[in-house]
């Protein structure tokens, strides 16, 4: 069976997963994409930037 991780929110295939937050009330990983968006949601006020730059090796 293979092990494809699935983004929680938009089901899309996470290569690099992010673990949610206790108080998102989500349980299962997330994209970069979702996670990044959750913390603008949870948290407006701080501008935590997700490195979505990690992957890329161009
Ligand atoms: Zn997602």
């Amino acid at each position: 069976m293979p092990d494809k991780v699935k983004c929680t929110v938009c089901g899309n295939p996470v290569s690099l997963r992010y673990e949610p937050m206790d108080e998102w009330g989500i349980k299962g990983p997330l994209c970069g994409k979702c996670y990044s968006q959750k913390i603008s949601e949870h948290y407006p006020g701080k501008h935590v930037r997700v490195s979505l730059y990690e992957k890329k090796e161009v």
